[in-house]
């Protein structure tokens, strides 16, 4: 897509929906459910941008959209994530547990057990919260109205 091309706020909404779709398959890897209405809005994207296998002069193939405009972009972004799923690190590719951030990032760990795109910001914050509810879940004796009453 050319820059400066003119985009209109049902392609914004569209790209949003595409990110979201995209945001859903790649929850997968992390355990989350893949719902049908992401897949639908996927495939949709790949429909309407034609996406079309092109060899290219070494002789790789690969896809491309011949739709042109937002349309044409939104399907470049589907080859993305279907070159990513190609990729034997496929499954390292993740969602960020916390609900409010939902960055997609890389693990790195050994186990491949990460939840969050960093422990600096999302994961420090998700066992702070945890922290914080097993103090209120599971007061000592003395300690039950001093506990209950501080929040936050
Ligand atoms: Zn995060």
């Amino acid at each position: 897509m050319a820059a400066g091309a003119p985009v209109g706020a049902d392609d914004l909404k569209h790209a949003i929906a595409v990110r979201e779709a995209m945001r859903g398959v790649i929850g997968g890897n992390s355990g989350l459910p893949v719902y049908p209405v992401d897949l639908a809005t996927l495939n949709e994207a790949a429909t309407a941008g034609r996406l079309r296998m092109r060899f290219g002069p070494g002789g790789r193939a690969r896809l491309e959209p011949e739709a042109s405009g937002p349309v044409g972009a939104l399907g470049r972004l589907v080859v993305t994530l279907y070159a990513a799923m190609q990729s034997e690190d496929w499954e390292r590719l993740k969602l960020c547990s916390s609900d409010s951030c939902r960055w997609v990032f890389y693990d790195r760990s050994k186990n491949h057990s990460s939840r969050w795109c960093t422990m600096a910001s999302c994961g420090n914050r998700a066992k702070a919260r945890r922290f914080r509810t097993r103090q209120v879940s599971s007061p000592r004796s003395g300690e039950v109205s001093g506990k209950a009453g501080r929040r936050g």
